[in-house]
Parts: structure tokens; C-alpha cells; sequence
């Protein structure tokens, strides 16, 4: 007998009919023989409608009080599924991520698991019910609610996945699997079969948010395999696995674009040693994650720019911050940039490759795009552009790099 764990996302319980199908989908599975345990999302939309309605009352609301109001809507799904699971004749019984042992750290709307007491969940398999778990969410040391970050539930699954050493966990989501970009946006982006963790990872971790990047690390760190597909059919969707010979051949294999990004620049700072330090370390102390840094050679004042990302989320207090550390370095002031979007082409061959960046380049001006910043690893090249071009520049990598054919 198969253990599975099965995630369902927001468009795939996105109203009691859709909870109904999904229901169907789970007893089905098990009628196969299989133990099952589902993780659901909120239903389209309300997680997002809890951040408005936080937003009518505070530009700068609590984050304790965030993650209680943003983990409700993981419970309503989680008890109208296991209803309709109850419907069908099968036992369930629904759980919320603290009654399923998950412990995090405090970091409030961003929570990292540190673990899982699956006693509970093993205690309902083994008296023959189907599971439903809350997504998105646990406890943190104090018992508070905290909430893993937004598209968190993918992390949650593959927790659990792990923790019971399950047969595979199923990702199941409103597009047929992993494709080489965002489907919504290039039309011919060709559906993968396999992709290695790494570039799963660096794809989810650059914006393609078919997956939460924490739940490819925890797939890749305990080797759960990790399949996506869509809720809505039955097409075999995409592995994520261990790299194999074939996909090394490939130099890029997809491409993600992220709108979620903040330029913000320190303008005529003093180029001096402890400098960056002292921003940075600011930054990080508000808990706000800096993604691509780029400092500028000083001219003759000795005082250079420095210019950095932060996601939209973050802007305000990053701003703030920014501007206060600016006044005590006597830099000549701060600016932003909120129209900015990252586009990054990904690929585990890229590393044994030459002149990947260049045509990345030189497509982008091609395009007539300009590139404000640049960062590369060994498997990932990302530009930072103007947003208004991201789909233009999207659409242009995906066909540079061939990605449509085989
Ligand atoms: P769910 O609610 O099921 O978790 P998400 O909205 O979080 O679904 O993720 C699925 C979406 O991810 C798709 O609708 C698609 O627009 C987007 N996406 C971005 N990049 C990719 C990609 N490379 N492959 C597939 N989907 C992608
Ligand atoms: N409901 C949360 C979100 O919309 C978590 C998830 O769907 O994975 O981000
Ligand atoms: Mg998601």
C-alpha cells in the first residue's frame, strides 16, 4: 500500500463544486488501495482578500495578527473538504497545521518549519481515515499561528511527505505540470516530463510560482518525489527528481520572471570599508530579504551608488530603513523604483556553456530592452528590467533559447 500525499491549490477548491471533484479525486486514490493525505489551500482569492482587508485598516499591520487572519482561509477549505470527503462514505477528519505537530520559527508571513510530529496523522491512517490538513501554516514556540509565506502550501505537503516518508507527493494545480515559462504568458511554452530539483528550485525561488521554493528544497533535501498536475484533468503532468545524464544536455531549460521586485538606491555614499555592512545589516534586522545588489566604481568624490531589490512586500519598511541609514552616512539621499521585473533563464548545462549570457543579452537588446541589473550563478543568469517589457522579454528568451521544441 502507497502513501500519498496530495496538495490541492486555490483554483482547485475554488468553490464547494470544485471542493466536491477534488473529494471525488482523493477517494478515488485511496479506492486504489492507496493511504491518503490531503493539504489544501484557501480558496481562490480569500488569501489575497485577507491582505486588502488588512490593507483598509493598516499600511503596516502586525504580523502576528497577519498570520492568525492569512491561516483562516487553509481551515475553512480544509473542513469543507473533509465534508465532502465524509460525503462520499469515507472517513476524514480535517486538521489545522498545529494539530498536525507543525512547529516553526517566529518569522511571522515568512515562517520556516523546523518540525513535525506526525503522530497524529499516523494515528488517523491507521484507524482507516483520510486526513485534511490546513495548509500554509503552523506554530511557532509561543503558540502563536505563523504562516510560511505566500504559496506556502506546497511546503506544508511536501513536510508531511517527508515526515512519513510517503511514496510521492502530488502537487496538483490549475496548469498540466512544470512548463519552460509561465503558460500565461508564452503560449507555446512546451510542458517538461522531468526536472531536476536544482532547476525546479531556481525557478520557483526566481518567480515561477508553480511551486513554493521551500517545498523543492525540503523535496530535494529528503528526496521526496515530487509530481505536478492539474486538478482539472488527468494528463501525467511533470516529475521533479534527481538530475540524470539527460537533462544535463539541455543548456537552458526555462525561463521565470518575477513582478514582485523594488529597486531601491543609495545615491553618493562613501565608498568606504563597513559601508554595505551597515545597510545590509539594517535590513536584515527588519527581517527583509535583499535578493541582487549592484554597487557602482566611485568617481572622484569617493562616493558611489548603490542599488539593490526587495520584494513589493517589503518596500515601505525597506524604504524607510534605507532612508534613515542614508542620513546618518550623509549619502546624498534615497531613490525607488517599484516598476521594476526580474526575467531569469535557468539550466544545469548552462555551467559547462559558453555565451549563454551573451545572447541573453543580446535578445534582450534585440527587444530594444535595457538592463538595469544583472546576476548570475552557475545554472541562472537574471536581468532586472523595466516591468513594462517583461512579457516582451519573456516572449523573446523563449524563443532565443528554443524552448518551444524539443
Ligand atoms: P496553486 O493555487 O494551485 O498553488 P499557483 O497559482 O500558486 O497555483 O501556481 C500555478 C501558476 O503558476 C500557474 O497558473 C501559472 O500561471 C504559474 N506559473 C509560473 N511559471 C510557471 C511555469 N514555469 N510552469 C507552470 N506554471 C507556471
Ligand atoms: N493561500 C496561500 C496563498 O495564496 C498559500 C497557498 O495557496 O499555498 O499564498
Ligand atoms: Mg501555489
Amino acid at each position: 500500500m502507497a502513501l500519498i500525499v496530495q496538495k490541492y491549490g486555490g483554483t482547485s477548491v475554488a468553490d464547494t463544486g470544485r471542493i466536491k471533484a477534488v473529494a471525488e479525486r482523493v477517494v478515488s486514490t485511496a479506492g486504489r488501495g492507496n493511504q491518503v493525505i490531503v493539504v489544501v489551500s484557501a480558496m481562490a482569492g480569500e488569501t489575497d482578500k485577507f491582505e486588502r482587508l488588512a490593507g483598509e485598516i493598516t499600511d503596516t499591520p502586525d504580523e502576528r495578527e497577519m498570520d492568525l487572519l492569512l491561516s483562516s482561509g487553509e481551515r475553512v477549505t480544509s473542513a469543507l473538504t473533509c465534508m465532502a470527503i465524509q460525503k462520499t462514505g469515507h472517513d476524514s477528519m480535517s486538521f489545522t497545521g498545529r494539530q498536525v505537530g507543525i512547529i516553526t520559527d517566529s518569522s511571522h508571513t515568512k515562517a520556516m518549519i523546523e518540525s513535525i510530529d506526525a503522530s497524529r496523522l499516523k494515528e488517523a491512517l491507521d484507524e482507516g481515515k483520510i486526513p485534511v490538513v490546513a495548509g500554509f501554516q503552523g506554530i511557532n514556540e509561543f503558540s502563536d499561528v505563523t504562516t510560511l509565506g505566500r504559496g506556502g502550501s506546497d511546503t506544508t505537503a511536501v513536510a508531511i511527505a517527508a515526515a512519513l516518508s510517503a511514496d510521492a507527493c502530488e502537487i496538483y494545480t490549475d496548469v498540466e505540470g512544470v512548463f519552460t515559462a509561465d503558460p500565461r504568458i508564452v503560449p507555446d511554452a512546451r510542458k517538461m516530463d522531468r526536472i531536476s530539483y536544482d532547476e525546479m528550485l531556481e525557478m520557483a525561488s526566481l518567480g515561477a510560482k508553480v511551486l513554493h521554493g521551500r517545498a523543492v528544497e525540503f523535496a530535494k533535501k529528503n528526496n521526496v518525489p515530487l509530481i505536478v498536475s492539474s486538478s482539472f484533468n488527468q494528463s501525467p503532468g511533470t516529475l521533479v527528481t534527481k538530475e540524470d545524464g539527460d537533462m544535463e544536455k539541455i543548456v537552458v531549460t526555462g525561463l521565470a520572471h518575477d513582478k514582485n521586485q523594488t529597486r531601491i538606491t543609495i545615491m553618493r555614499v562613501p565608498d568606504s570599508p563597513g559601508i554595505a555592512a551597515t545597510i545590509f545589516d539594517a535590513i536584515a534586522d527588519a527581517n527583509i530579504n535583499v535578493d541582487m545588489i549592484v554597487q557602482n566604481i566611485s568617481s572622484d568624490d569617493n562616493a558611489t551608488d548603490l542599488s539593490f531589490t526587495v520584494s513589493k512586500k517589503d518596500e515601505k519598511r525597506a524604504l524607510e530603513i534605507t532612508e534613515k541609514v542614508s542620513n546618518i552616512l550623509g549619502s546624498r539621499g534615497v531613490s525607488i523604483n517599484s516598476d521594476v521585473a526580474k526575467v531569469s533563464i535557468i539550466g544545469v548545462g548552462m555551467q559547462s556553456h559558453f555565451g549563454v549570457a551573451a545572447q541573453m543579452f543580446e535578445t534582450l537588446s534585440k527587444a530594444g530592452i535595457n538592463i538595469m541589473m544583472i546576476s548570475t550563478s552557475e545554472i541562472k543568469i537574471s536581468c532586472v528590467i523595466d516591468v513594462k517589457h517583461m512579457e516582451t522579454a519573456v516572449r523573446a528568451l523563449h524563443d532565443s533559447f528554443n524552448l518551444a521544441k524539443v
